[in-house]
């Protein structure tokens, strides 16, 4: 016999984006009752996916907590929708519960890309996926087993992977089919010292050629090298394939949902889908606009799907009219060895790439003060500045305290602010805790000279 339940409001997935909505809702809207459904027992935490497997030592080190959700009166049910009937407001599980809702959320994110490679299916080929059991064969099996791996992808995930899994002495390469590592995120000038760093920690790069096929014995022997456009071989036993992932509309599109030109489901500025405004859908598998350029753009973060996330749950059960989502911008910071390096908004080369005329101000002081503090590192601080003084990115490299410098850009740009107002900006400084004046401060009266001076 099917099992039935009634709820005010049904989330569809547990990552970033359906926890984040789900905490809200409960913490906003305390009487109704919230649902979150997802095939996990304890999902994994995905920022964390690079680090099982150097730093954490093990996928049951890297798990999301359900304790805030449930501390709320939330409640979860390990299961998969398989149907959603609009109309009726009803959802299907694959164990045949039918759920009654009055507001449903989709956070069904993303899977890895369907993989152009020839090879792909030889044994020793794999993809990252937020999954606990694969996770925990890659880590107990997959590389144990392993001499050398080729990561094919130099965006923020592959280096990341890299750079962990050389930690437990397996050689590693990075094939990226651009010029340099990381160029969708950030300028030359800083991948290069990102560059740089991976090879001081011997790790090999192949930057210019991208992957043309997975080599090996026959056609079904284990991966034995990967071969590059220009015939270079890249020996290896193991290739992780990093290239993205694709967003997981499969329920918006059986509900005739309307998708976005670039991707992910459309949804106005409360995440509401045109078609039904009670069927919201955030993070991964939703539409972004881009803050500036109010375009869509493929910014798939997990901070991006938790800000969503809190815009829905705000707004489940009624408009509130000063939350809306204004647009995105990514904002993201990493750290290979000891450098901590982050991007904010757009680089200096996008920017021109989009006819913008930009200066870019630049900066490097000491991050303690006196320079002469145990601790001190030097930190590079980068600011994209349009011709009317507007910021509209920054990238920061450096020690500890470069991802807190990175979201105060962040919020600069979110704010609408421009080197006028951030010359004058106020903070609070400390010898053991801050430069000792401040590296956005600085940076922007550096871009003002260039306008000035125009
Ligand atoms: C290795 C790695 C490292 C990353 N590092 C960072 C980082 O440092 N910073 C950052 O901001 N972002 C990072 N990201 C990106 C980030 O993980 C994603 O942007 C984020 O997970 C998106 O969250 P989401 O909730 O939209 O989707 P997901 O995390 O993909 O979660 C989707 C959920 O929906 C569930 N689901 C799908 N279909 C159904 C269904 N039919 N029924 C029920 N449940 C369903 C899934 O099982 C899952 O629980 C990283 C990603 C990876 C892979």
């Amino acid at each position: 016999m099917k099992k039935e339940r009634q709820v005010d409001g049904l989330i569809v997935g547990g990552g970033p984006g359906g926890m984040s909505t789900a905490i809200t809702a409960a913490k906003v809207w305390p009487e109704r009752k919230i649902l979150l459904v997802r095939p996990e027992e304890e999902p994994i935490v995905p920022c964390g996916i690079p680090y099982i497997f150097g730093t954490l030592k093990g996928v049951e080190q890297d798990l999301l907590s359900n304790a805030p959700f449930r501390a709320l009166g939330g409640e979860i049910l390990c299961d998969t929708v398989r149907e959603i009937d609009p109309k009726a407001r009803t959802a299907l599980t694959e164990d045949g519960v039918l759920i009654h809702w009055q507001r449903l959320v989709l956070a069904t994110g993303t899977r890895p890309h369907q993989l152009p490679f020839p090879g792909i299916e030889r044994p020793g080929v794999f993809v990252i996926r937020k999954d606990y059991d694969h996770l925990e064969h890659l880590f107990d099996e997959v590389l144990p087993q392993s001499k050398r791996l080729a990561v094919i992808g130099g965006g923020f995930i592959g280096v990341e992977f890299a750079d962990e899994v050389r930690k437990s002495g397996i050689e590693v390469a990075i094939i990226e089919q651009l010029p340099h590592l990381l160029l969708h995120n950030f300028d030359e000038e800083v991948a290069v010292k990102v560059e740089a760093t991976l090879l001081e920690a011997e790790i090999q790069l192949y930057t210019g050629n991208g992957a043309l096929a997975l080599e090996g014995e026959g056609d079904k022997g284990p991966v034995q090298a990967v071969r590059l456009a220009n015939q270079e071989r890249v020996e290896a036993d193991a290739v992780l394939v990093a290239i993205g992932d694709q967003r997981n509309v499969d329920l918006a599109q059986a509900l005739n949902l309307t998708m976005a030109r670039g991707g992910g489901i459309w949804v106005d500025a409360f995440q509401r889908c045109r078609e039904y405004p009670e069927i919201f859908a955030v993070g991964d598998c939703a539409f972004k606009q881009d803050l500036l350029l109010r375009r869509s753009v493929p910014s798939l973060l997990a901070s991006t799907a938790a800000a969503e996330g809190r815009i829905a749950g705000i707004n489940l059960f009624g408009l509130q009219h000063e939350r809306y989502n204004a647009g995105t911008i990514a904002i993201y910071a990493s750290q290979i060895g000891d450098l901590a390096f982050g991007c904010a908004g757009m680089t200096a080369n996008a920017a021109r790439h989009e006819g913008l005329d930009v200066v870019v101000g630049r900066v490097e002081v000491p991050d303690h003060h006196p320079p002469t503090m145990p601790g001190t590192r030097m930190m590079t601080c980068l600011l994209v500045v349009s011709r009317s003084g507007l910021l509209l990115g920054g990238q920061v490299l450096g020690g500890p305290t470069t991802a807190e410098v990175l979201n105060a850009i962040g919020l600069a740009i979110q704010a609408r602010l421009g080197v006028h107002e951030l010359v004058s900006f106020q903070f609070g400084s400390h010898p053991r805790l801050t430069a000792p004046a401040h590296p956005i401060a600085l940076c922007a009266l550096e871009a003002l000279e260039q306008l000035r001076c125009r």
